[in-house]
């Protein structure tokens, strides 16, 4: 029995299908490849079936891949680092913490939050 078949065998029925994905290729890319592969954005699409943003219905398959510590201040292409937000509030989200305007989704306890703009968050 391999390791896959072993997890498909114990997890499938648990609802974690995720975890016994056989498509090739990491779950986290590092700083390596910016855009999220297909098996990321699925990943993420596992964790929020809408936009991440409070209130967005738009549904993920609609969504853009986000990095929450945004790439272009280092963040990574890996999968805690992801989330998915529609291509309007992607823009809207406050990617430099610095410059508060419309707040900014972030991962808090392995859970996407919402950090308002005003300060504080959950
Ligand atoms: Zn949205």
């Amino acid at each position: 029995m391999t390791g896959a078949e072993y997890v498909r065998q114990c997890l499938l029925d648990a609802g974690l299908a995720t975890l016994v994905d056989p498509r090739r290729g990491p779950v986290n890319q590092y700083r390596y490849q910016r855009h999220a592969s297909s098996k990321q954005k699925d990943m993420a699409k596992a964790e929020t079936t809408t936009c991440a943003w409070p209130n967005c219905r738009k549904p993920a398959d609609e969504c853009q891949v986000h990095h929450i510590h945004p790439w272009a201040d280092g963040g990574e292409t890996n999968q805690e680092n992801l989330t998915l937000l529609c291509e309007f509030h992607n823009s809207w989200n406050d990617d430099n913490p610095a410059y508060p305007r419309h707040g900014r989704v972030n991962r808090r306890h392995g859970h996407i939050t919402w950090d308002p703009p005003w300060g504080g968050g959950p």
